[in-house]
């Protein structure tokens, strides 16, 4: 019998845990599968890992990190600690419908595709200000990056062992799972929902933390700023050209050659920045290798 793992990172969620962990096993129950369902605390500063070791169930599991690394590492704990044919990614609050994951296995079992991905179609619930700039920011990022990503993607996806073996095998430190998700590759359906709101508990989200996470996502995805530094350098040596020109038909003065100078050299340091930055970046993603979390305790 083929067996699936749900893999669920919390952070501060005691609150939701015990309304997630009733509603996903009648899902899973009614599912006739093996499964398992693995949490993995991220440092929580609650009661989150009390509550997790206080659910009797042999079907779940727990990873607890010694501090908070963030639901990147999480979900990666996680997908390494899965043992599933089938492996699905979950939000501890509910905004991620279980009711999906029989629709999802179906389609897995009857169609020819590796992954059912969720996609939001409304932002609904959500500041406006903030749904506007995750909209600024899919168009930038889908402009200067070869990975597409998916507006209003959620990591709530069913996938194949091959998926998760695929996304496994990138090493990488810095983990964007949505454009790693899209690296991989893999035939993908997409299946639309209405946003929903969390079911108990706050948001883990402040602006700052978002921005920083598009700004990951623009750096592990593209060197586009890179490139963008030397295209500004060239144009500062066009326009210092320009006023040479300009000043051999005029007439020389010397404020004039003086500022020609240094806007020159302005150009010039933006070029040299901007190509070793390209190569500094590279070295630096590469040469750090810390471990993505620490375990404190699991079972
Ligand atoms: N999460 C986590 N570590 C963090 C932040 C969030 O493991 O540092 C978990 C959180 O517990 C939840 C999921 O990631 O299960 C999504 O977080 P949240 O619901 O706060 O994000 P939102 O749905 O508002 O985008
Ligand atoms: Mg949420």
């Amino acid at each position: 019998m083929e067996k699936l793992s749900i893999v669920v990172p919390c952070y501060n969620e005691e609150a939701a845990i015990p309304i997630f962990y009733k509603v996903i096993k009648e899902t899973l129950e009614n599912m006739k599968l093996k499964y398992e369902i693995i949490f993995v605390d991220d440092g929580s500063k609650d009661k989150t890992l009390e509550i997790l070791k206080s659910i009797k169930d042999d079907k779940v599991k727990y990873i607890s990190f010694s501090r908070n690394f963030g639901k990147e590492a999480a979900m990666l704990a996680g997908l390494e600690e899965a043992a599933g044919d089938y492996i699905a990614p979950m939000d501890a609050d509910l905004q991620d419908p279980p009711s999906l994951l029989p629709v999802m296995y179906d389609i897995l079992k009857t169609e020819d595709f590796d992954c059912v991905g969720t996609r939001r179609v409304t932002r609904k619930g959500e500041p406006k200000i903030r749904s506007f700039f995750a909209r600024m920011f899919y168009r930038i990022i889908n402009k200067i990056s070869k990975v597409e990503m998916v507006d209003g993607a959620r990591d709530f996806r069913l996938m194949k062992r091959c998926v998760v073996d695929a996304i496994l095998s990138l090493k990488e430190c810095n983990r964007y799972s949505k454009g790693i998700f899209s690296f991989v590759g893999f035939k993908t359906k997409w299946l639309e929902y209405e946003n929903i709101e969390r079911v108990a508990g706050t948001t883990k989200w402040s602006f700052w933390k978002l921005f920083l996470y598009a700004v990951e996502g623009i750096v592990s995805f593209s060197v586009a700023p890179l490139s963008i530094s030397i295209l500004m350098g060239l144009l500062f040596i066009l326009i210092s050209f320009i006023i040479l020109i300009t000043m051999f038909f005029v007439g020389f003065s010397s404020t004039l050659i003086l500022l020609t100078i240094i806007i020159n050299c302005f150009g010039l340091s933006f070029v040299f920045t901007g190509i070793v930055s390209i190569y500094l970046s590279k070295l630096f993603l590469e040469s750090k290798n810390r471990p993505i979390y620490i375990v404190r305790e699991k079972n």
